[in-house]
């Protein structure tokens, strides 16, 4: 029998690390094995108990002052000698930029495999995780199994949703670990501006594409989003080509699961569907009625959006006002 047992979640950012509970839920259920959730950090003790609210058996805390910030060698130190010493059989690290690189090296040190961006996880009969992720431009699915143990994966953003949380009894260890000497030094970090809430976690997504000819044709859409409490992104093009935005949707951009997706003048390449395909209601306006876009919307609406948009935001006002 391995020696390896239990499912391990870890995220530099908490609010994955939430959703990453649920997806290790049922792993760790299977496996009839302990979800353990590895905190790493500085003052998280409060964080430590609340993780076991949202479906940790355990927790296992790294609470230095020098780990208030993430960086990538002293919390792959951390990682790496925890799972060495305590051989979880199932990793599952949030598909952050830091968390993919972190994931990479981690498995690199351990010898073992790692699969990035998940969107299934499960167990198969021989008991070994089972990883399944979208590649080619959501064109295809590659399913992968492991040769080695720990088994890694990373999970994307939104790809679980976190567990509605409850008291439970659960265990929090305080872990002793030597945190490694950087060979960077971090001189600094400056927060993005974004507007009110991260575009992962909109629930509702207004989206622009080259359908839109000037920057400031933009503006419906962005009142439009406001009237519903929204937020306002777009396809590629719109960042990289024209310089109008820093982000966008799409296979190489964020990937949204809003529960309302209006997409205006947008073709509906598949790089772009790739990543909003999972919003639970489409709303497409374009006024090519073979557009690509209206194949994965519920609501079809052929026309100028010059015109229709503007409608749209008029007959909300109306509708808000009475
Ligand atoms: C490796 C790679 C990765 C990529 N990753 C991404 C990605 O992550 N996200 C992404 O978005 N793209 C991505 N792309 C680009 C992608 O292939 C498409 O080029 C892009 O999504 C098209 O953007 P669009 O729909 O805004 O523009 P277009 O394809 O030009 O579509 C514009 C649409 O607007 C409609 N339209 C025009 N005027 C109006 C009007 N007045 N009223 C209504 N409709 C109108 C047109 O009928 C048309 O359908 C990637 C490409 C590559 C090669």
């Amino acid at each position: 029998m391995s020696e390896h047992r239990d499912v391990w979640v870890f995220s530099e950012n908490y609010d994955l690390m939430l959703e990453l509970l649920t997806a290790g839920n049922p792993l760790a259920a299977d496996r009839s094995s302990k979800l353990v959730a590895v905190l790493i950090g500085s003052e998280i003790e409060e964080k430590a108990h609340e993780l076991l609210k949202y479906g940790a058996d355990k927790v296992l805390v790294a609470d230095y002052p020098k780990l208030k910030d993430f960086q990538i060698e002293k919390y792959l130190g951390i990682l790496t000698s925890l799972t060495k010493k305590n051989k979880p059989e199932i990793l599952l690290i949030g598909s952050t930029k830091n968390g993919k690189e972190l994931a990479s090296r981690l498995a690199t040190r351990l010898e073992t495999g790692c699969t990035p961006d998940c969107s299934t996880i499960t167990i198969d009969e021989r008991g070994q995780l089972l990883t399944k992720r979208i590649v080619y431009s959501g064109n295809a699915v590659v399913t992968a199994t492991y040769l080695k143990k720990p088994q890694i994966a990373t999970i994307p953003h939104r790809a679980f949703e976190k567990l509605e949380p409850r008291e439970r009894e659960g265990e929090i260890t305080k872990v002793e670990v030597t945190v490694e000497e950087p060979q960077v030094e971090l001189v600094g970090t400056n927060r993005m501006e974004v507007a009110n809430v991260r575009i992962e976690d909109a629930r509702i997504v207004v989206c622009g594409g080259r359908g839109i000819e000037k920057k400031e044709d933009f503006k419906p859409l962005q009142e439009l989003a406001q009237l519903l409490g929204g937020q306002t992104s777009n396809t590629r093009p719109l960042a990289e080509d024209r310089k109008w935005f820093t982000g966008w949707v799409g296979l190489s951009g964020k990937k949204i699961k809003p529960t309302v997706y209006i997409g205006c003048g947008i073709s509906g390449m598949i790089q772009h569907i790739a990543g909003m395909r999972d919003s639970q209601v489409v709303v497409a306006v374009n006024k090519d009625p073979e557009a690509a876009i209206f194949e994965v919307a519920d609501y079809i609406i052929v026309g100028n959006l010059y015109e229709i948009v503007p409608a749209i935001v008029e007959a909300l006002k109306k509708a808000l006002k009475n």
